[in-house]
């Protein structure tokens, strides 16, 4: 099986967001960046793949600045064979994200898209749907097992109340869930070695994508600050205090 894995990269999950006066968006300027927690399971699942004899080749792709290269290094430090960078200095929303990896899959022919099943800067939970839909591929999102069988995989699906099992023909889209493996940390050996494996640098242009946003971010605003909570002496105090604030 060869395996396409889209990483993306985000601010880091660690640190707290500062929203840019003007509400128009997080301010980034000298804010640690990593790879989004989901791709780095996907990236792992592929190795995990790789390493069972079940996978021969990963592709890791990112859209996004140059800074991005990091990002692939990690995937190909983590095990990934080679990456791709479709270089931009534009915020791509999932849709143009969604077509360019439909136009590397096109290219590259993978038997499976491999995706976190969210970007935690955006929180969108759709560039997985929409790339199986536009190439018309089954999709197992939320996966928390996947397991290749003759010309299928069957992922194991984190629903609400349980979990789901989809079998799907390949070639298919998977994302990612938390529970799929814990990623590992890339040795020093290996983050030397992947200085030297392939990334080729391409432009939306190169794949004839319209990134143009269709959406427009309209206010982005820090959440209210928690208020400090209160003592009291009694029931009778917490019941007046409830029928104060009107929720009792
Ligand atoms: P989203 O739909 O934005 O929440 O992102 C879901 C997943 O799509 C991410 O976990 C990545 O695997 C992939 N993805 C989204 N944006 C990008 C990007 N700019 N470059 C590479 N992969 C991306």
């Amino acid at each position: 099986m060869k395996l396409l894995v889209a990483v993306k990269r985000v601010i880091d999950y660690n640190v707290k967001p500062r929203i840019k006066p003007d509400g128009s968006g997080v301010d980034l300027a000298n804010v640690k960046m990593s790879m989004n927690p989901f791709d780095e399971i996907a990236v792992e699942e592929a190795v995990r793949l790789k390493e069972a004899g079940k996978a021969e080749e990963i592709v890791a792709v990112s859209i996004g600045p140059a800074k991005a290269q990091e990002t692939l290094r990690t995937a190909l430090a983590m095990g990934a064979d080679r990456a791709i960078l479709i270089q931009t200095d534009e915020d791509v929303e999932p849709l143009g994200v969604a077509k360019l990896l439909a136009k590397v899959a096109a290219d590259e022919n993978p038997d499976m898209v491999v995706l976190g099943k969210q970007a935690i800067d955006d929180d969108s939970n759709a560039t997985g749907q929409m790339l199986a839909a536009l190439l018309d591929w089954g999709q197992g999102t939320f996966a928390s097992k996947v397991e290749p069988q003759d010309g299928a995989v069957s992922v194991t699906r984190e629903i609400d109340g349980g979990l789901e099992t989809v079998k799907l023909q390949l070639p298919a889209v998977v994302t990612t869930d938390l529970r799929l493996n814990e990623p590992r940390y890339a040795s020093l050996p290996n983050i030397m070695k992947a200085k030297k494996k392939p990334l080729d640098v391409k432009t939306p242009d190169d794949y004839g994508v319209d990134i143009t946003r269709r959406l427009t971010i309209t206010n982005v605003a820090p959440p209210p600050t928690r208020e400090a909570g209160e003592k009291l002496e009694s029931v009778d105090a917490l019941v007046a205090k409830l029928k104060e604030l009107g929720v009792a």
